[in-house]
């Protein structure tokens, strides 16, 4: 039995990934430290037994030596951050605070209850990063490998590259018993409205227009989080301490083919099921005239990384992992989960 803190766990990925470590690990104490903003949301712990949320910021060092300490913790789970770039363009300073020193102060935490205190007991801290921290790719270029220098483009991946180099750091010179994963394009249940697969879903029931950065051809895998959450598991339990781990989803795709996907699922789900007509009158589905006259193409975003694509071999090789679905399976999935937890993402819009 293990206890685990989990930052961030009421945001997107950590909640998916509470949920999932509840199910396959049902006897591990699990604390989640979340300062709920905007992107954090109390409700996506709804039904879990056994996880305490304690509200609270990352940057709030004596906080995190208490829970440490009190708690018998042996094991971090770091997803807390500013997670969305056009935010990181717009006011980069949120980003440096808590990407880069609410990781150094989750650091200085843990080296003082696991290393310092001389306690000798047995850790981990992991830390969730981006495969954004290797820049652009031209379209012929070898995919992201783990030994692929950092060319950060944004504020946003500017800050998380920094939280990493503090990870390593703290591994190489104090001996924390560190993990890193960088990963691609998430996407699933309990994901905020802001991000590409949940705003397009929601505008094309909706009747809203689905507005294309550029040309539309942005390269990006997408992995869903549940395939993700199975290799941060498998780094957990059987990762090599200090090692650094890409997870990708095996779905190397344009924006124009991921949107193509999310408007033929939509048109499909609308054909067999009569009720989201009138659940949903403003799509066009509920018209029967196809979701894609909703695309819109708009002015790109700044500076935005043409490509990304992530060469698994490593997590593949050394952990058995393997990402179980293909972008239209993962979106079919979500596209149902969506549906059925209408009061979820109607009170994010309010
Ligand atoms: P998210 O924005 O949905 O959630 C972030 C969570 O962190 C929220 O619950 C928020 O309240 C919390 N938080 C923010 N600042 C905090 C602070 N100072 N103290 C405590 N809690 C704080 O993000 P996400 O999409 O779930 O991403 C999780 C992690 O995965 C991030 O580190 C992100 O960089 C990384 N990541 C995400 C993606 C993706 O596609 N979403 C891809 C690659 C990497």
């Amino acid at each position: 039995m293990a206890e685990l803190l989990v930052t961030g766990g009421a945001g997107f990925i950590g909640a998916n990934f509470v949920h999932y470590w509840r199910q396959h690990h049902p006897d591990d104490g699990i604390t989640v430290l979340d300062a709920l903003t905007y992107a954090g949301n109390r409700a996506n712990l709804d039904g879990l037994d056994g996880v305490e949320l304690v509200v609270g910021d990352i940057c709030d060092t004596a906080l995190v030596e208490g829970l440490l300490a009190d708690r018998g913790i042996g094991t971090i789970v770091h997803f807390a951050a500013e997670s969305h770039v056009d935010r990181s363009i717009t006011g980069p300073d949120a980003f440096v605070t808590t990407n880069v020193i609410g990781t150094h102060s989750l650091l200085k935490a843990a080296r003082k209850a696991w290393l310092d205190t001389g306690t000798g007991r047995p850790h981990r801290f992991h830390h969730v990063s981006t495969d954004e921290v290797y820049g652009s790719l031209g379209p012929d270029d070898a995919a992201f490998s783990e030994t692929t220098p950092y060319a950060p483009n944004s504020p946003y991946s500017a800050s998380k590259a920094g939280s990493d180099h503090l990870v390593r750091a703290y591994h190489h010179t104090y001996g924390l018993e560190t993990t890193t994963s960088n990963c691609s394009n998430n996407y699933g249940p309990y994901q905020f409205p802001e991000k590409l697969i949940p705003l397009f879903l929601l505008n094309a029931l909706h009747g809203r227009s689905l507005p294309i950065y550029g040309d539309g051809m942005n390269v990006r895998d997408w992995l869903h989080v549940e395939d993700h959450c199975n290799g941060i598991e498998r780094i957990l339990l059987q990762g090599r301490i200090g090692e650094t781990y890409n997870v990708g989803g095996g779905q190397e795709l344009p924006n124009l083919e991921v949107i193509a996907e999310i408007c033929r699922t939509v048109d499909r789900a609308f054909a067999a099921d009569p009720t989201l007509a009138a659940r949903y009158p403003d799509a066009p589905a509920a018209r029967g005239e196809p979701t894609d006259t909703l695309k819109t193409f708009v002015t790109d975003r700044k500076g935005h990384d043409r490509r990304y694509a992530i060469d698994e071999t490593k997590i593949r090789g050394e952990l058995g992992y393997e990402p179980r679905r293909t972008f239209a399976e993962g979106f079919a999935e979500t596209l149902a989960w969506y549906l059925a937890n209408e009061n979820w993402w109607r009170s994010l819009l309010r």
